[in-house]
């Protein structure tokens, strides 16, 4: 049963009520994977793993863009930036990523014309204020950011602008799942399903994953009482032996998702197969320019060769973004690997597992 709660998504008695109901229904260990970099943080600044009980263990899965962009294309990305007479747009999560040999902001601090944005229509603007360059926008991100990089190409198209280009690495969930599923060492018992990107493709989507697993699945919002109430109905699934598909996020989610955006993406975007840290090649979970839209494509316009590059040495990124190991697992966890000198992106990226488990656990 799906709750309205309206406006008391942070209401702490509520909480205290939900996670009451866990524990009392929490019947033997089980692993829930929160497969959103969002929500991984989220648990762990409201705390809610105090209010759960020890029998649930919360895995991190592969929800933070940035961690799961492979390094062939973070190498990439840099060889861009050593290119004449371009700027490189990205959002700022991506500078600091290590390559095999060098990052973003290392680029940018040896001459390179990298500039943070906030919007992908900010590096439209870029690119029409420098004609005499080319912009190359750094496309990272899943159903939810690539909507909006959609609409800047099909601003781009209106302004007619042959200087703007992007880097399509957009990634998209539901095959992440199935792939997981077929990782012989995943065990995992229910998907706690991210809210942002469940908005665009609403609860739907799931369906043929959920058909083929039968696993317990909740999309849910990052609010405390939101996450809570993800948690209680995959307990309550899990008790009675009844999996099921839910929507615990009803006042952003719909079963449909935005059909506007679904457009925008159908119109620009074609899928591919795509690489993903720790999981490989996943078929059909990447987003390729498509149509009338191939000619923003930066890898074609500027003949990129983007070949597998190895993970940097010791860096476990793949295995935490599996849900195989947690970052305290790592050798490097600490004494190598901080926030300030990160050697993984699950270290440099806001949503990565590492970096929340450095600021919040002890
Ligand atoms: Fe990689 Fe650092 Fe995380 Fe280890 S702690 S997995 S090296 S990002």
């Amino acid at each position: 049963m799906t709750i309205n709660y309206s406006k008391a998504y942070r209401n702490p008695e509520i909480s205290r009520s939900l996670a009451a109901q866990i524990k009392a229904t929490c019947n033997r260990p089980i692993r829930l994977m929160e497969v959103c970099g969002t929500h991984t943080m989220a648990i762990f600044r409201h705390g809610i793993r105090s209010l759960l009980p020890d029998d649930i263990s919360l895995l991190s899965g592969p929800g933070c863009p940035v961690c799961v962009t492979a390094q062939a294309d973070i190498d990439a990305f840099v060889a861009l930036a050593r290119r004449e007479q371009v700027i490189i747009a990205t959002f700022g999560d991506l500078m600091r990523v290590p390559g095999s040999g060098s990052s973003l902001q290392k680029e940018s601090a040896a001459g390179a014309d990298v500039r943070v944005v906030y919007s992908p229509m900010d590096a439209v603007r870029l690119a029409r204020e420098n004609l005499h360059k080319k912009v190359v926008f750094l496309g990272v991100g899943f159903e939810t950011t690539a909507p909006t990089i959609g609409a800047a190409m099909m601003m781009a198209r209106q302004y007619e602008l042959e200087n703007f280009f992007v880097y399509s690495a957009h990634k998209t969930v539901p095959p992440a799942l199935a792939a997981l599923m077929a990782n012989p060492d995943v065990r995992i018992d229910g998907f706690i399903l991210p809210g942002h990107v469940s908005v665009i493709i609403g609860t739907r989507a799931y369906q043929p994953f959920f058909d083929a697993f039968r696993l317990p699945c909740v999309v849910t919002g990052f609010e405390p009482v939101d996450i809570l109430q993800g948690v209680l109905q995959l307990v309550q699934m899990l008790a009675q032996g009844t999996p099921g598909l839910a929507n615990a996020y009803p006042r952003a989610v719909t079963d449909e998702g935005n059909a506007q955006a679904r457009q925008v993406m159908t119109q620009v975007f074609t899928p591919c197969d795509a690489p993903w840290r720790g999981l490989g090649v996943i078929p059909g979970s990447g987003l390729a320019l498509g149509g009338a839209f191939a000619v923003f494509d930066a890898v074609a316009h500027f003949d990129l060769q983007v070949t597998e590059t190895p993970e940097p040495k010791g860096c476990a990124c793949g295995e935490i973004l599996c849900g195989t190991k947690t970052p305290s697992q790592c050798t490097l966890f600490r004494n190598v690997c901080t926030p300030m000198n990160p050697v993984g992106p699950c270290m440099v990226s806001s949503e990565g597992t590492c970096a929340a488990y450095y600021r919040f656990s002890t």
